[in-house]
């Protein structure tokens, strides 16, 4: 591994765990290391280290072009941006922006990634940060890309924190995800568990926890992305990690709420940021102006859509002329729109 400390931000390289290379031996000592490393990761932090020295023999490599890069947005804030790609055996599921706030005491970790590769290369990154425990994590919701690297970040028993309703979503959505993520990854799912929140958060409150001279405050919102989104903000430099609350570049995804959204959003503006982590895609806009984007899309589909259940378009019809404006505007558009117009459609034709 190497370690190299630019002037606003590290990069970690994961070196030695993640190299796809084409060469099958390669590949089998990979996964070798991986059902290696999953085994040693009830055996501590130090062996976990002690793990990753020993795939030396797997040549330097990444997820996906290189290196498994932590960005710091704020003093002791540690982001890792997943890529907008769809899911492959290439990214591992590394789709989503993940990461963890480092106090004087532990280490606090807000989801877990795609899969447990993902979950592992966050580890080691981690590690070469510091060696404190992990005592949180807070897994912001239940779609795929969050949860499966949860399974990797367990070994030093933190709390695992999510939304009231994480654990019925994990229950009722868990198989299938997991039987969709093999499909994808084939063996490469192998390990990538679905892990129980051990507390959770009622919708509309909020909890601190003390990490070690810093507080982190940890929100649970009405219906919204999800009926069960979770949201962080590190106190002491006013540091907000939204999860899917804002996409920047990818396409809104919209799981439970066009409504709720918007008055979520609405609120969100409410906070005093500094800084802020979008659960996908990045920006170097300012806070609030930076929900500008997806305030627009949304309202553009609530306008459109309410226009269209008053005048009798069936959805099969709306779904195909709601919205369009916005097309050039985000990337991964074909794959989330029309899934959101039909949530948002069958939403308000209730009104
Ligand atoms: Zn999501």
């Amino acid at each position: 591994m190497h370690f190299a400390q630019h002037s606003e931000h590290y990069r970690t390289c994961v070196s030695d765990i993640f190299r796809w290379a084409k060469v099958r031996s390669v590949l089998t000592a990979l996964l070798g290391a991986l059902i290696w490393v999953a085994g040693a990761a009830h055996g501590g932090a130090d062996s976990i280290e002690t793990g990753s020295l020993e795939t030396g023999s797997i040549e330097a490599g990444s997820i996906q072009n290189g290196a498994f890069e932590l960005e710091i947005v704020a003093p002791g804030n540690y982001v890792h941006y997943g890529t907008h790609d769809d899911r492959s055996r290439q990214n591992l599921g590394d789709q989503a922006n993940i990461g963890f706030i480092v106090g004087e005491r532990c280490v606090l970790v807000f989801d877990g990634g795609g899969s447990l590769p993902v979950g592992r290369a966050l580890l080691n990154a981690l590690r070469e940060v510091t060696d404190k425990p992990i005592c949180y994590v807070v897994i912001s919701h239940v779609h795929p890309d969050h949860i499966f690297g949860v399974a990797a970040l367990t070994a030093d028993d933190p709390v695992i924190i999510g939304h009231e309703n994480l654990p019925r979503q994990l229950a009722a959505r868990g198989k299938f995800y997991r039987e969709a993520l093999e499909r994808d990854l084939g063996e490469l799912a192998a390990g990538s568990d679905i892990v129980m929140p051990t507390k959770t958060v009622a919708a509309g409150e909020t909890i601190t926890v003390d990490i070690g001279d810093r507080e982190i405050d940890i929100r649970a919102w009405p219906p919204a992305h999800t009926d069960h989104d979770v949201s962080i903000f590190d106190r002491s430099t006013s540091t907000l990690w939204l999860a899917d609350l804002l996409f920047v570049e990818h396409t809104p995804v919209l799981d439970s709420n066009i409504t709720g959204f918007l008055a979520v959003m609405q609120t969100l503006r409410g906070t005093e940021a500094r800084h802020y982590v979008p659960g996908h895609g990045r920006s170097s806009a300012a806070w609030p102006a930076v929900l500008d984007a997806q305030q627009r899309y949304f309202e553009v589909i609530l306008k459109e859509t309410r226009r269209a259940i008053r005048e009798n378009v069936r959805l099969m019809d709306a779904v195909n002329q709601i919205g369009l404006s916005e097309a050039d505007q985000w990337v991964n558009f074909e794959t989330y729109h029309r899934r959101n117009v039909t949530t948002a459609y069958t939403e308000l034709e209730w009104e």
